[in-house]
């Protein structure tokens, strides 16, 4: 299985949120980044270097959709 995640943006306060590649440091808008998943998990693939950078899913909005984050220590 492969899927596409649409972030859900309905939790947003006005702020830009970005993402950062662990790898080369390039910076992302979030909704600029198409987050992906596979059975191990929820990541995002950099658009420089196509490192895989890990997400978490916090739980479900209000919709059941998964809300995904980057911790900062990964
Ligand atoms: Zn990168």
């Amino acid at each position: 299985m492969y899927a596409i995640i649409v972030p859900s943006m309905t939790q947003l306060s006005g702020s830009v949120r970005l993402w950062t590649c662990r790898n080369c440091n390039a910076r992302f808008v979030f909704d600029e980044i198409e987050a992906q998943t596979d059975e191990s998990g929820f990541f995002f693939i950099c658009r420089d270097c196509d490192y895989r950078n890990r997400l978490v899913n916090v739980g479900p909005d209000a919709t059941g959709r998964p809300q995904l984050i980057q911790r900062d220590d990964e």
